[in-house]
């Protein structure tokens, strides 16, 4: 097979950015080892930023059409206190959404292949990334991947692109991949059926932890619990669901909006949840998405995430292929959007999972935020990625705080 994109991994990045190199009339595999549709462990929020990208795929109708759940801000519990933050209130210039949705990954990935598909990508299900091909002079020439039978398939690329997510075998293939040891753990998900529906995304935190859950289409809860891995080497009994309902009496309100409801899905569980990456762009090859790093579910970033680097890769590989004398300069462009975009959230993100080990520091927090909705509003809203931290250096911001304030309400 020749091409000159191979995306490996069809969830967001990959499809996003198959779909915009396609459109631009450039040759591209989209291989994912997995038949779609397929489940992703996931607390299935997509941020009200990513709405613009949805757009510009052309997929907005689409996802509308799966009847996704709006969420208008998150439920923020912890040690016995509440507060309600929303998206709305303080917004800043330029932002389009005053929502974010909740829906079913298998479905919204899905629809995402389509765009890309749509597009003119060539799509390769059951196809898994084995290896990458380098030229005599080092450089990424392509990959070997295992079709469906199992045999091997030589792919000659210009490009390559690592979008397989958080345990990315490309990115060990590449020998960027490095654990985060200070966040080792690990996530349980499944759906419920009969929970009452919130216009809210919840979030219980407890001392290690957290459970998470959104509304999302057909009225489903779509339930996450966060836990250190080391808790598994304690778990007594091979039973998930005395696992996850042995850690209600630390989050007993989220014990009871469990209480009448009937699990429809089997758990599934994922970790380790935190890599992070040294390098991103090769000769020949790039990272995009999780496949880059990922650190915690806790801000429910990581979709827009993979779509703003999508966007990002697909200008960078659209100047390289056009005229590969600027291919250098074109990645760097990628990773210094990256940086600016990426780095001071997930540096937020870090300093947010420090914070979450003092349970005093939370409840002063929380408590806080109950009294100044407000409070509650900044932090969802920042975590919704509507406002970039480094709004929080603009006196304009803090006017328009001021002045949104009186407007909330808990
Ligand atoms: C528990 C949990 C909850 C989360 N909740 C949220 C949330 O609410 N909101 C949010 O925005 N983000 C959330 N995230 C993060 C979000 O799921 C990811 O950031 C997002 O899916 C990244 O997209 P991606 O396209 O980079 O990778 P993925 O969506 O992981 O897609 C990678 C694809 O690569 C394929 N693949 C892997 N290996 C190979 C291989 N060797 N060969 C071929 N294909 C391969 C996989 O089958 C998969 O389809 C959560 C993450 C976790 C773990």
């Amino acid at each position: 097979m020749r091409c000159d994109v191979l995306v490996v991994g069809a969830g967001p990045a990959g499809s996003a950015l198959a779909a915009r190199l396609a459109a631009d009339g450039f040759s591209v595999l989209l291989a994912d080892k997995k038949a779609f549709p397929r489940d992703k462990p996931c607390g299935e929020f997509l941020s009200p930023e990513c709405a613009p990208y949805l757009d510009a795929l052309g997929a907005t109708d689409a996802v509308a059409a799966l009847g996704p759940r709006l969420v208008r801000g998150m439920r923020l519990h912890g040690y016995g206190v509440e507060a309600a933050g929303r998206f709305r209130g303080l917004l800043p210039r330029g932002a389009t959404a005053e929502h974010g949705i909740g829906i079913r990954r298998a479905r919204f990935d899905a629809v995402l292949v389509d765009a890309a598909v749509r597009a003119g990508a060539r799509w390769l299900p059951r196809h898994e990334f084995v290896g990458l091909r380098r030229g005599d002079d080092g450089r990424i020439s392509g990959a070997t991947l295992r079709g469906p039978d199992g045999a091997p398939i030589e792919c000659e690329a210009r490009w390559v692109v690592g979008a397989d997510g958080v345990h990315s075998r490309i990115a060990r293939a590449l020998g960027v991949q490095r654990p985060v040891p200070w966040l080792d753990q690990f996530a349980l998900v499944a759906h419920f059926a009969e929970v009452e529906a919130q216009p809210l995304a919840e979030v219980h935190l407890f001392p290690g932890g957290f459970f998470a859950a959104t509304t999302v289409d057909a009225g489903l809860f779509s339930v996450n619990l966060v836990v250190p891995r080391r808790t598994l080497r304690q778990r007594a009994a091979p039973d998930w669901d005395a696992f996850v309902a042995g850690h209600f009496d630390r989050a007993p309100a989220f014990g009871q909006r469990l209480a009448a409801a009937r699990r429809t899905t089997p758990w599934r569980g994922i970790g380790p949840l935190a890599f992070r990456t040294t390098a991103q762009t090769f000769a020949g090859a790039a990272l995009v998405g999780d496949a880059c790093g990922y650190l915690d579910p806790l801000t429910g970033e990581g979709i827009y995430f993979a779509l703003f680097g999508a966007r990002a890769l697909g200008d960078a590989l659209h100047g390289a292929l056009h005229s590969p004398a600027q291919a250098t300069a074109a990645m760097a462009a990628y990773t210094a959007s990256r940086r600016r975009e990426i780095a001071p959230r997930l540096a937020a993100s870090a300093a947010l999972q420090r914070a979450l080990r003092h349970p005093w520091l939370v409840r002063g927090f929380l408590a806080a935020a109950a009294r100044w909705p407000a409070l509650a509003d900044l932090v969802v809203t920042l975590t919704g990625d509507t406002v970039h931290p480094r709004e929080l250096w603009r006196p304009s911001f803090w006017r328009a705080f001021r002045a949104a304030a009186p407007a909330t309400a808990p």
